[in-house]
């Protein structure tokens, strides 16, 4: 299948790393340009070596407006244009109710869902003009919860809602916008994630045994495929949609 993305400048929050760097390579190997939105100088160097000059890193971590405002005017110096967004970037920074306060809490939310809106907010002159596409990256806690990270999922369920609210306001401009929810994917935060039990060797047997479809975690590729097939006309009637990418993980019944 063609999915006619050769050339194609599409910004990727957190692009280097982890499911955001699969997006990125997943990319170059459809002729797509790239613009990685990643401090991880390293990792985004790998990247671009890649790519043979066809992507572009912007190491900022974003969180002030005139961070996004930087991110797209250095984007149209380069390439002039923008066919795709996908707001990836975040942490789970495990902002409880007991273990947190109410200033952590507002930063936790405004450094993983603020620039969400400001990149969709800036780039939306250009996305207009090439009638491009929007995937937001959520999570499987934003449905099930996980415990002790409040700002997180606070920051994830938003992004679920604003991807419906903005496929409604932009429907007039052919943008579609969708959602991506992994669950269980082996990037360098879960692995911090998993190092912080007791035994994670046993954590993760344990997980991926209530796994439903093949009893292991999903890959950074499997949603980067995901990922960039919303970004392509070939998902030209799909809008609004909450994708979950977890074999079967949210939804199947987990005594199977
Ligand atoms: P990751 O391994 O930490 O990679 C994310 C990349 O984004 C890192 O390079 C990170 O840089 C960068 N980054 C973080 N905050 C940024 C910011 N404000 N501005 C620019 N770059 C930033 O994370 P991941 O596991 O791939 O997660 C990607 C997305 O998937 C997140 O939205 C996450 O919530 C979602 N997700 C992941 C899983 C999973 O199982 N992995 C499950 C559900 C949802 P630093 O490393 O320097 O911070």
């Amino acid at each position: 299948m063609n999915l006619n993305l050769k050339d194609k400048v599409i910004l990727i929050s957190g692009g280097a790393k982890g499911i955001g760097g699969a997006i990125s390579r997943g990319l170059i190997e459809e002729g797509a340009i790239p613009v990685m939105i990643d401090p991880s100088e390293m990792e985004g160097k790998e990247i671009l070596d890649l790519a043979k000059g066809k992507a572009l890193q912007i190491p900022i971590r974003l969180f002030s407006p005139e961070d996004s405002q930087e991110v797209i005017t250095r984007t149209l110096e380069v390439f002039g244009r923008i066919d795709g967004l996908v707001n990836n970037a975040g942490s789970n920074d495990s902002v409880g109710l007991e273990k947190g306060n109410p200033e952590a809490f507002a930063q936790s939310v405004a450094k993983n869902l603020n620039h969400y809106y400001h990149l969709a907010h800036f780039t939306l002159p250009y996305l207009k003009k090439s009638k491009g596409s929007i995937v937001n990256i959520s999570s499987k806690t934003a449905i099930t919860g996980q415990g002790n990270t409040s700002g997180y999922t606070a920051a994830k369920g938003a992004q679920l809602a604003l991807t419906r609210e903005w496929a409604v306001e932009l429907l007039p401009y052919q943008i579609r916008v969708n959602a991506v929810i992994p669950a269980e994917v082996m990037t360098p935060m879960y692995e911090n994630w998993i190092k912080s039990f007791a035994n994670p060797e046993e954590k993760l047997t344990e997980i991926n045994r209530r796994i439903p479809l093949g009893n292991r975690m999903t890959s950074s590729e499997e949603i980067a495929a995901m990922v960039i097939f919303l970004l392509s006309d070939k998902a030209s009637h799909i809008t609004g949609q909450h994708l979950f990418v977890d074999g079967g993980y949210t939804h199947l019944d987990r005594a199977l």
